[in-house]
């Protein structure tokens, strides 16, 4: 397909911010495209409609290209000077739309200025799999002049690009591309354009579910159909979307389970989905992303003591003390977050592995079937030892007995408990933050009785002893409806000076000029930020809020706890979430 045509689509979708015509523009363009010959490249469409390279189970790659150099190749490009172009980039806040603007400018002055490059009479269409291919060449191009071939490579691309293309083509680069579709609205589009009917829409998605890679969804949807998206089933080496649990007060929490139901600790560590296909073990994290070579040690853990030659398990990672007889805060596994001395450090931070769920089992699928078979068999199955084994878990009767056990569970350095239901539909649901699973993390003093996760967009400078970092951050949450970070709260206690300087550092890459077009806050900060960072904070109570009225909810003495590398900006806590937490006080 012609990148001209994908542009034009991006900037149709972004012209609106309404769901429905969205769902409408992409309904018809996918419906064009069926029976076209550009569906070839569908697979690279979906991603970039959903604002990454490539799937979200696959690392992207990195194209190692600074704004400076975009700055460098767009003002050889355009003839216009580098500090001209940084002025615009001010006032606009993202270079795609800078270079646009800058290039239909220069394009109405044509007659009185004869620049070079941009003459897009020349130009000959550039197609997706070029932009690909071409990504790729970067991406591995390093050491010594790699600078100046990754320029030449960048003033070739942008030649064959009109200035709307090259807006979207900058983006991609900087990974800023957000055409602001979220991916429940690319899922009624898929349903609508390629089957005719809207109701499929739940097919596709539970299918993305099992196996979330959206290009392949969607690839397998235009070549086999609907009644073969249906039949998608749970696969080993793909990772399955986690299941997620609720929060409700916890004197509710019966009511929503029936009683009895089970109780289990919720661990301080690392969500592990493991697929074990023989002596073959891969883990992946909460992400989805294989996390493998990070343990070793948990690897062989599975190996050695799981008793079947094939199948998908979930735990929590946890650090342990040397004797296996305390489990660590999930400060000190992070220290095992790294690519080098992977050994070294697996000696000197042990881990144990605590199992709470299987999904697939040889051939056999587990995710539809009841919580307590699943438990069941996982006991069977697993060799117990001080490194693996399952979480603690407690049938319950009554609030007494589950608040009993919460203390128990807070007591042995848990982060509280997970009260998961044992009715005859407690299936798992992959995906889905459903109330069959239940929360209870419970703050001593204020009200507010769960963390939140907030992305950080914005920051102000500090004083004093935190001159030179910031020393107050705008955390938000997000909405999935809407694909939009919604601001709720400024955070400006709980940091350390080492976490203040190593965030200053870390932000200097996602540091924008002009507030993201993603972002709704009505709060001015000193720097805005691109959504990429998530950070975990607790408070008082959640309060009706002037200050942020597009959410219109706040955190009243928010503490920040810690960054959560393992989130990506849409795990961060959603809008829906934060009114649950609002009404549960
Ligand atoms: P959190 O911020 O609380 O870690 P989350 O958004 O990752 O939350 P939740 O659904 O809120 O996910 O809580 C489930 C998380 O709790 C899992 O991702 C997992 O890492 C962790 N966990 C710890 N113990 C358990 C358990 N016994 N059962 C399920 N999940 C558990």
């Amino acid at each position: 397909m012609k990148f001209n045509d994908l542009a034009e689509l991006f900037s149709r979708l972004e012209s609106t911010s309404k769901r429905l015509e969205m769902i409408e523009i992409l309904s018809d363009f996918f419906k064009k495209l069926k029976n076209s010959r550009e569906i070839d490249d569908i697979d690279k469409i979906i991603y970039l409609l959903q604002g990454q390279l490539v799937s979200n189970i696959k690392q992207a790659p990195k194209i190692g290209i600074a704004e400076k150099m975009i700055i460098e190749a767009l003002s050889l490009h355009s003839g216009v000077e580098r500090s001209k172009i940084k002025e615009v980039l001010i006032k606009k806040g993202d270079i795609g739309i800078t270079a646009e603007y800058i290039l239909s400018k220069k394009k109405t002055q044509k007659s009185l200025f004869d620049f070079s490059e941009n003459s897009s009479n020349n130009k000959e269409s550039l197609e997706i799999h070029e932009i690909y291919s071409t990504l790729q060449k970067m991406s591995i191009t390093e050491g010594s002049g790699s600078h100046d071939k990754k320029l030449g490579i960048l003033r070739s691309l942008m030649r064959k690009c009109s200035a709307l293309e090259i807006n979207y083509l900058l983006r991609i680069i900087t990974s800023t591309l957000r055409v602001g579709v979220s991916t429940l609205t690319i899922l009624d589009g898929l349903a609508i354009g390629l089957t005719g009917d809207k109701d499929n829409r739940e097919f596709i998605e539970k299918a993305y579910n099992l196996q979330p890679d959206l290009g392949d969804i969607t690839r397998l949807l235009v070549e086999k159909g609907i009644d073969a998206i249906k039949k998608v089933k749970i696969s080993y080496g793909i990772p399955v979307k986690s299941m997620l649990a609720s929060r409700v007060p916890y004197g509710e929490i019966i009511e929503k389970l029936g009683s009895p139901f089970t109780a289990e600790y919720k661990l301080d560590g690392e969500r592990l989905q493991i697929h074990k296909c023989g002596n073959n073990v891969k883990l992946f994290s909460r992400r989805l992303l294989e996390i493998s070579d990070q343990y070793p040690d948990v690897c062989n853990f599975v190996k050695d003591n799981v008793k079947t030659e094939n199948a998908i398990l979930e735990g929590e990672v946890v650090a342990m003390d040397i004797f296996y007889e305390k489990m660590l805060p999930f400060q000190i596994l992070s220290r095992r977050r790294r690519k080098y001395d992977v050994e070294d450090f697996s000696k000197e931070i042990p881990v144990g592995l605590f199992l709470f769920d299987i999904l697939l089992l040889e051939e056999e699928s587990y995710i539809d079937k009841p919580f307590p078979l699943r438990r069941k068999k996982l006991e069977e199955i697993i060799i117990e030892k001080d490194e693996i084994k399952l979480v603690e878990s407690k049938l319950i009767h009554s609030t007494e007995e589950l608040l009993e056990f919460f203390q128990d569970a807070r007591k042995k350095g848990n982060e509280g408990i997970i009260a998961k239901s044992i009715k005859a539909d407690s299936v798992y649901q992959a995906g889905n933050r459903g109330f069959l699973w239940i929360k209870m993390k419970g703050l001593e003093g204020g009200k507010l009785k769960d963390s939140v996760d907030v992305v950080l967009v914005g920051a102000f400078y500090g004083r004093g002893r935190r001159k030179g970092v910031y020393g107050t951050y705008i955390g938000a949450v997000y909405d999935p409806l809407n694909d939009k970070f919604e601001a709720f709260t400024r955070i400006a206690s709980g940091w350390t000076d080492e976490i203040m300087e190593f965030l200053k550092k870390e932000m200097e890459q996602y540091e924008v000029d002009k507030k993201p077009k993603d972002i709704n806050c009505e709060d001015i900060p000193d720097q805005w930020l691109l959504p990429k960072v998530v950070i975990e904070i607790i408070g008082d109570e959640i309060t009706i809020s002037d200050k942020f009225p597009s959410l219109g909810y706040s955190l009243r003495f928010p503490v920040f706890q810690r960054i959560r590398p393992e989130k990506g900006p849409k795990d961060a806590t959603t809008t829906d979430e934060i009114k649950q937490l609002y009404s549960s006080q």
